[in-house]
């Protein structure tokens, strides 16, 4: 997923920022409305083709605006409700907002959830009326009649009740006020969030190979991934909250880490380290100080024949030379490293820059795993 977004305004108190993502659905959807939908055979004469393109864009802008209110009625319910939103972001599949913490009860979430779905269902009910009362001016009648239905698609797909789409945390609600347990209501509405994902993706795959619908097969596929790595972690968060969330950094990395120098040949890096103690990777240190990490797989890029000439600094991973954490650091502050930004392991340094620790995903996924299967 692309990092970079940049911020736009402020709306009732609450940033909203563009992820840089979002330039390719306008793209995206300005070119098939331009293309495919005011198509001349539909309309024939209607149309010249840079109206199309206008009409196009026209459509992809004010479905951003009808997401942003989405997303700002989730928001504004949860304002209300004393939970502050840090900021709402536009990406590729749509909108978040980020709250500052979590909702800590079934019916605060099942408003805050169901209050999105209700604003797209008033905009598709708002633009049928508006295409239907403007019906002698052509261009503003389709452009609304367009929107309203890409609401109601937008209604629909959003209301399958699987988490996290706004039907599942609706799901999640109902089952958490019923049981009093967050997790299993998760774990059920995530389930199914899965499930739904994976069929967004075999159709997808229908779609590209057998239909030859390219664009809306990828399309398709790519909601898909999104949605199961969505539903993936957005239970893991809550099964690392209940298990392992007053946990610090230290009760779960694993010492007695071996480091290697920069300037270790990679022939010595392999016999002497991998081959030795087993380790999937190695923090290279220069000057007592941590500057990357190396794993088997950075080795393997160079052929065996030159292993004796190249040294560890030459395939070392260094972008993740900042990135430690502290022993006293939170659980939580591994979690979203590890599961929230895809690091694959993460060192942990003394006060001194020593390297006392590190943990894996792998480490931490064993952590959550021993925990929730414990506390059942
Ligand atoms: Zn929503």
């Amino acid at each position: 997923m692309i990092q970079k977004s940049i911020r736009l305004f402020r709306l009732w108190g609450i940033p909203v920022e563009l992820n840089l993502s979002w330039l390719f659905v306008l793209t995206l959807i300005t070119w098939t409305f331009a293309t495919r939908c005011y198509i001349p055979e539909i309309y024939p004469g209607r149309f010249l083709s840079y109206e199309n393109w206008a009409v196009g864009f026209l459509t992809a802008l004010l479905l951003f605006v009808s997401i942003l209110l989405h997303e700002f009625s989730h928001a504004l319910v949860a304002s209300r409700n004393g939970l502050p939103i840090r900021k709402i972001t536009l990406f590729m599949f749509g909108g978040v907002a980020h709250m500052e913490r979590e909702v800590d009860n079934p019916t605060l979430e099942l408003r805050m959830a169901a209050a999105g779905p209700l604003m797209t269902l008033l905009l598709a009910v708002l633009f049928h009326t508006v295409s239907f009362l403007s019906r002698e001016m052509f261009y503003v009648s389709i452009l609304f009649e367009s929107l309203s239905r890409i609401n109601v698609g937008v209604l629909i797909f959003n209301m399958v009740p699987g988490f996290p789409l706004d039907g599942g945390r609706i799901l999640r609600a109902a089952i958490w006020r019923r049981t009093g347990n967050l997790q299993y209501a998760t774990r059920i509405a995530s389930r199914i969030g899965s499930g739904f994902a994976i069929v967004l993706i075999v159709m997808g795959f229908f779609l590209f190979i057998i239909y030859g619908q390219s664009i809306s097969g990828l399309w398709l596929i790519f909601i898909g991934f999104f949605l199961k790595q969505a539903a993936r972690s957005g239970y893991l968060m809550v099964a690392f909250k209940e298990t392992l969330g007053h946990l610090h950094v230290s009760d779960i990395m694993r010492t007695g880490v071996v480091t290697t120098e920069s300037s270790t040949s990679l022939r010595t890096l392999v016999d002497d380290y991998f081959l030795k103690y087993h380790f999937g990777s190695f923090p290279v240190m220069k000057d007592g100080e941590y500057v990357g990490i190396v794993t088997l797989k950075d080795v393997k890029r160079v052929e065996q024949d030159h292993w004796e000439k190249a040294a560890v600094e030459d395939v070392m991973d260094r972008s993740m030379a900042g990135l430690h954490l502290l022993p006293s650091d939170p659980a939580e502050k591994l979690f979203n490293l590890i599961v929230g930004m895809g690091i694959a392991r993460v060192p942990v340094v003394d006060y001194s820059g020593n390297i006392i620790g590190i943990v894996t995903r792998r480490d931490l996924m064993e952590a959550i795993k021993v925990t929730t299967s414990i506390g059942q």
